[in-house]
């Protein structure tokens, strides 16, 4: 195995156990490692600091495995991993109201760049990280043994690969073909999913405990859904009798879903509006037709995807938090959210509070949401901290 040794006091990060080595902190790699070949990262005095993932071509140069030097990094090690990973989730699938979450996060469960999320009896892989697709096949293996999936699908289209110099790749890997929708059940609801043509891996189910909890407000309210792709919190809010929802996304296929889901769960259309359109318009135009709602949900798509977008995407969240507080009645409710990475909850809370001063409201924080079981955060890794929510009382 190849030795990459790092720069004098480069080496506190990985004795943290923050599982990124960037390319600025190697002093010299003692030969041509592949890309994704497994390496032994040494500190400057040459101490073993953990084996990882070499990517000459990533500014993350190395992705940290193991930090036991007594470990083998092979399929048994990898075994090990997953079964750990999905042995954890049985606590989310275990009331049987749920059949669709995430079983592997990727750093979160010590396998950097592989997400495996289950969608009923099929499993979506999505593959960012050169090491992760060089043992691919041991995966597939792997993932049939200890769930013996219909079928397992490659959904690795993130423009995350491209870090990597991996190119986009979706496609069945084994078993059966998915169905074009299948039909998953979370928090008792049912929804159709589309793992090919979908966002994300098919169904955002890290908003799965945030959908129930705003949810428990509903009861005879009227709501409007912003960003609601196939209706996670329009659903959630009828089932809690809810008056009436209206719900908001850009995307058509994302309105053919919710159009399924409200059917599929004996919704009807009096219960509910969708409206397709650009939310920063239509919110506009409520605004100027007087308007009013009891409940507003915003879940935009990630506005900063770097630190370097943090300003633009600043004043979007807060031009969108400003426009969504004019339309709620007085004490009417705001459950605000970012699932930008670099927007961590503190500055959250400033942008929202430029928002309630630029719309001369009051507002109070009544909760605070985050992100579900089957995404952790490890301790040493708060890269992985991504979704945040608050939910405001607007006075
Ligand atoms: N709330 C959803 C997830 C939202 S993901 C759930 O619970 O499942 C973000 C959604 O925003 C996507 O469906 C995307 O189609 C939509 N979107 C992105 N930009 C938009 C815009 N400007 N106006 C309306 N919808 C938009």
């Amino acid at each position: 195995m190849i030795d990459v040794i790092l720069k004098k006091g480069k080496e506190k990060a990985a004795l943290q156990r923050h599982p990124w080595i960037f390319s600025g902190a190697i002093d010299k790699v003692k030969g041509s490692p592949l890309n994704g070949e497994v390496v032994i990262v040494k500190a400057a005095d040459n101490e073993f600091l953990a084996y990882g993932y070499y990517n000459g071509q990533s500014r993350v140069a190395v992705r940290l495995l193991e930090w036991d030097e007594n470990k083998t990094i092979d399929k048994a090690w990898y075994q090990l991993k997953l079964q750990n990973a999905i042995a954890a989730r049985q606590h989310v699938l275990q009331d049987k109201q749920t059949n669709t979450c995430r079983l592997v996060f990727s750093e979160a469960d010590f396998l950097p760049g592989l997400i495996v999320d289950q969608y009923a009896d099929f499993l979506s892989l999505q593959i960012l990280s050169a090491g992760m697709e060089n043992i691919k096949q041991d995966i597939i293996a792997i993932l049939k043994e200890e769930l013996q999936p219909k079928g397992i699908f490659d959904k690795s289209d993130s423009n995350a690969r491209t870090h990597e110099n991996l190119e986009i790749a979706q496609g069945l890997l084994w078993g059966e073909m998915p169905p074009e929708f299948i039909e998953v059940k979370e928090n008792g609801i049912l929804y159709h999913i589309n793992i090919a043509e979908g966002q994300k891996s098919g169904f955002y189910c890290d908003q799965r405990d945030n959908r129930r909890i705003l949810a428990e407000y509903a009861s005879g309210k009227n709501v409007l859904d912003c960003f609601s792709y196939s209706g996670g919190f329009s659903l959630n809010c009828l089932r809690k009798g809810a008056s009436h929802i209206t719900s908001i996304d850009s995307s058509a296929l994302a309105m053919e879903t919710l159009k399924h889901n409200i059917a599929l769960n004996g919704y009807n259309e009096e219960q509910q509006t969708s409206i397709q359109s650009d939310v920063n318009k239509q919110l506009r135009i409520f605004k100027e037709e007087g308007k009013k709602f009891d409940i507003i949900i915003l879940d935009p798509p990630k506005y900063a995807p770097s630190r370097s977008a943090l300003d633009r995407a600043a004043r979007a969240y807060k031009d969108l938090n400003r426009l969504a507080m004019h339309l709620l009645e007085s004490g009417g409710l705001l459950a605000t959210f970012s699932c930008s990475g670099a927007v961590d909850i503190e500055t959250f809370k400033q942008i929202i509070a430029w928002a309630a001063l630029d719309a001369g409201k009051e507002v109070q924080i009544i909760k605070q949401f985050s992100q579900p079981e089957d995404h952790p955060v490890r301790i040493s890794f708060s890269e992985g901290e991504y979704l945040k929510g608050l939910l405001l009382r607007v006075l």
